[in-house]
């Protein structure tokens, strides 16, 4: 049996996959397809590239269950975790990470490991024989998919996020709009001033709509149907339910006073939230959309306070290729239809950079002690990893499945430990304490 192993796609759980693998000894092939084929949104060549925001959310690891994940993956000696906190940006309890740094030490460190080859190359068809991982991710290139799916037989299901577009704060008319959060929520003056609000009377609000609903759009990909999560629909599609539906989703204009018209109730409100810490960049809240640039452009400048703003951002859509893991794969990851090959990261339904490299963690462990002959005990539901693994592998309802962040919803409840508000506090770290001794546990297991 031959004891190489062969990941597809170098992101966030290709990475981590192909660490944990060469470290137990291991000989990988790491097929990244960029930079000789793109995606939209990569940038580089680099392995573990981040292809958006530069965070890894929440680092406490008491009362957070991303936190968590990092703390999992720190005791696995993880190389994505490793990696952020050494190029951590300050951020609060946030990870934030210099991203250009980040990848160029992942691509060091993989490109430098003794066990480990990086071939760059598309992958068109699934494997027939040896041992494989496949990571592709959202972007999953099309003519693997297309493999995928003839294999599996389900439909692949493929959804937008839609991405609000991002105004620069100087750009924006505050002798029209004004700094206020809804009924001046928040403890400190700033946080009571949180927003920019955005006033609109009614012959602006129907013009406004006008605009939305005629604003040229980005036509789907043949086949491609538009799933949207319920919570984050685009603004045209909420204007197409109704005129109104803006006014009482994300224009309403309650909870806010006009200073610069006090005694004018503003029809609709506007409103940006800040997108940086200098606070030089606001995004417009709740204005995920799929109009074409050039349609977002003028429609946007027909918000008061926005007529000549400059957008550091419009809004976009885009792709998530994930599969029906719940009824595709076992607790080892691997495709029921053909155990040589495991799935590993978003498409395996799970959301975030921090998710799917703990995915990545998790598929290069089984993999390699499979290839080792070695009986690795299942990966224990109570920690992190397990929960979510747990999750996509058959804990989740495969008829609506969807992708998952880490939340401790997916843990099993604690004995003697109170639900709701007040007890929380003591279940986060209930979950936590028991999650770190599983997690020891497990690790030791395979020492
Ligand atoms: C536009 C966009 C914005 C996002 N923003 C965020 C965000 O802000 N925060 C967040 O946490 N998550 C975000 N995500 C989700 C994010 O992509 C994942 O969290 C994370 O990158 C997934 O890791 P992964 O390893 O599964 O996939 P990726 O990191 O995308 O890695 C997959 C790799 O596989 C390669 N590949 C694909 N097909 C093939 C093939 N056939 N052959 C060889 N190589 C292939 C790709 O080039 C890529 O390098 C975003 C996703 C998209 C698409």
């Amino acid at each position: 049996m031959t004891h190489e192993l062969h990941i597809v796609g170098g992101g966030m759980a290709g990475s981590e996959a192909a660490w944990q693998a060469a470290n137990m000894g291991i000989q990988v092939v790491l097929h990244e397809m960029r930079p000789k084929v793109k995606t939209f949104a990569h940038r580089t060549g680099n392995l573990g590239e981040m292809v958006c925001s530069n965070s890894f959310r929440s680092d406490d690891d008491e009362q957070n269950a991303v936190g968590l994940l990092h703390w999992e993956m720190r005791e696995a000696g993880g190389l994505i975790i490793s990696t952020a906190h050494k190029h951590r940006l300050p951020a609060g309890g946030a990870l934030a990470v210099d991203r250009d740094p980040f990848s160029e030490s992942i691509t060091d460190a993989l490109t430098s490991h003794g066990n480990i080859r990086i071939s760059h190359e598309e992958i068109t068809e699934l494997p027939t024989d040896g041992h494989w991982i496949l990571a592709t991710g959202p972007l999953t290139s099309e003519t693997l998919g297309a493999a995928i799916q003839a294999e599996t037989g389900a439909d692949r299901l493929a959804f937008f996020d839609a991405i609000a577009p991002i105004v620069y704060a100087e750009s924006i008319n505050m002798d029209v709009a004004w700094l206020q959060s809804r009924y001046d929520k928040g403890e400190t003056e700033e946080e009571q001033k949180a927003y920019i609000n955005c006033p609109m009377t009614k012959d602006q609000y129907e013009a406004f709509i006008d605009a939305l609903l005629a604003a040229d759009k980005t036509e789907f990909h043949e086949g491609e149907t538009a799933k949207y999560f319920d919570g984050c629909l685009p603004i045209e599609v909420m204007a197409e339910r109704g005129r109104e539906t803006l006014r009482h989703g994300p224009m309403k204009p309650v909870g806010l006073t006009n200073p610069h018209n006090p005694e004018q109730k503003a029809y609709a409100v506007v409103q940006l939230r800040r997108d940086n810490a200098l606070g030089t960049l606001y995004n417009i809240v709740g204005f995920q959309t799929k109009m074409k640039y050039g349609a977002q452009a003028s429609v946007f400048k027909m918000i008061p306070g926005l007529e000549n703003a400059s957008f550091a951002r419009l809004g976009g859509i885009h792709r998530n290729t994930f599969i029906n893991s719940p009824t595709l794969l076992d607790d080892q990851m691997r495709l029921k239809s053909r155990p040589n090959i495991r799935f590993a990261g978003q498409v395996t339904g799970v959301e975030g950079y921090v998710e799917s490299a703990s995915m990545g963690l998790v598929a290069g462990r089984l993999a390699a002690a499979e290839i080792l002959g070695r009986d690795l005990p299942t990966v224990p539901q109570d920690t992190a990893h397990g929960a979510l693994l747990h999750h996509i592998s058959g804990g989740a309802e495969a008829k609506t499945f969807q992708p998952m962040n880490v939340n401790f919803g997916l843990f099993r409840p604690l004995d003697g430990l109170k639900g709701g508000r007040r007890g929380r506090k003591d279940r986060y770290k209930g979950y936590t304490d028991r999650a770190k001794a599983c997690w020891q546990e497990w690790l030791a297991s395979q020492a």
